[in-house]
């Protein structure tokens, strides 16, 4: 079962996330495998996406926002896109497209950045947006303080953290076309109600890199092997690399509560999309073919509009006289 695991150092400013998705990335793969014109992920970048897929969620169940977490890498080389979506129930979805070939080894920097131009966003899009707002992104470094090419895509986000949130995070990621995974530790901040500010000795811990708790148990997260974080139930996982730590566990996040594949798409948001074609568009792409098709990339649903779904389309949504006359 896919699951969420959320835990506390006892005593200490440290907090983690565990995610575990099984059904709910099996899902994602099977809806790519079955679609026709584009078939099953190459395993480079299906092993990137499901990366994605975990450290979305991680995200996601680590803040306090309610809306859709959207992580997005617009790449330079052969992956030209890939983005996970998850909701605030943690409903999630994820497509990428690629072109060309893709070497089985290919290395982040081969796939997404081949000319330094690739970009990774997150955006959070608040449920409370109005239309015309924009919402939140905020753009993922793609270098190493030293401007090097960061080729882990938990060294990207772990970047990211620390330049936008001021909060050391570790993050360890692992997908295979079974399971995708990740383990999250982030050093809490110690100002704010009950915590251990008022100590001075402790005054300057609130600085990155300088708690000496954060970065013993961050060490042991990062020894974990990609391996492990695959195989290992999360009870094992947590007792083998923490079992000198205190853990306060919460009760995990799972079956309808925890991750599950979910699509936003329907045929009402296709409809608006043909809309804002406009209607002598619309009328020239049904002069080429006898329907207006629109596939869903993330979960394969096809929606097709014949001349007559066109022409009602438009009649319904055409401005309406009002009583006195003049238009709305
Ligand atoms: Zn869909």
């Amino acid at each position: 079962m896919s699951e969420i695991h959320k835990f506390l150092f006892d005593g200490l400013p440290v907090r983690g996330v565990l995610v575990r998705l099984n059904e709910a990335w099996r899902e994602v793969l099977r809806r790519r495998a079955a679609n026709t014109s584009h078939g099953a992920y190459p395993l480079p970048l299906q092993n990137l996406l499901g990366e994605m897929t975990a450290a979305a969620v991680l995200m996601q169940s680590n803040i306090k926002f309610d809306g859709a977490l959207v992580l997005q890498v617009f790449g330079d080389g052969p992956v030209k896109l890939a983005v996970v979506e998850v909701q605030p129930g943690f409903g999630l979805r994820a497509t990428a497209t690629v072109s060309g070939e893709l070497p089985e080894a290919a290395t982040l920097s081969q796939m997404v950045n081949v000319h330094n131009a690739g970009r990774c966003a997150i955006t959070l899009d608040a449920s409370t947006r109005q239309p015309g707002q924009q919402p939140y992104q905020g753009v993922v470094p793609r270098f190493g303080d030293q401007h090097e090419k960061l080729d882990k895509f938990s060294d990207v986000l772990q970047h990211y953290m620390l330049q936008s949130e001021q909060l050391d995070t570790t993050l360890v990621l692992a997908a295979d076309d079974q399971q995708a995974c990740g383990l999250l530790i982030q050093r809490l901040p110690l100002q704010g109600a009950g915590n251990l500010a008022g100590t001075s000795a402790r005054a300057n811990e609130d600085e990155i890199g300088q708690s000496e708790d954060y970065r013993r148990i961050a060490l042991l997260a990062a020894s974990l092997k990609r391996e492990e974080l695959l195989t290992l139930d999360a009870d094992v996982l947590l007792h083998r690399l923490f079992w000198q730590e205190q853990l306060l566990r919460f009760a995990p996040l799972q079956g309808a509560a925890g991750p599950h594949f979910s699509c936003t798409c329907s045929r009402e948001r296709v409809a608006k999309m043909i809309l804002g074609l406009g209607a002598e568009e619309a009328a020239s792409v049904l002069q080429e073919r006898p329907e207006v098709e629109v596939g869903c990339d993330f979960c394969g649903a096809q929606y097709r509009f014949d001349a007559v779904d066109v022409a009602q389309l438009f009649r319904q949504n055409a401005p309406q006289p009002s009583q006195s006359g003049t238009l709305q």
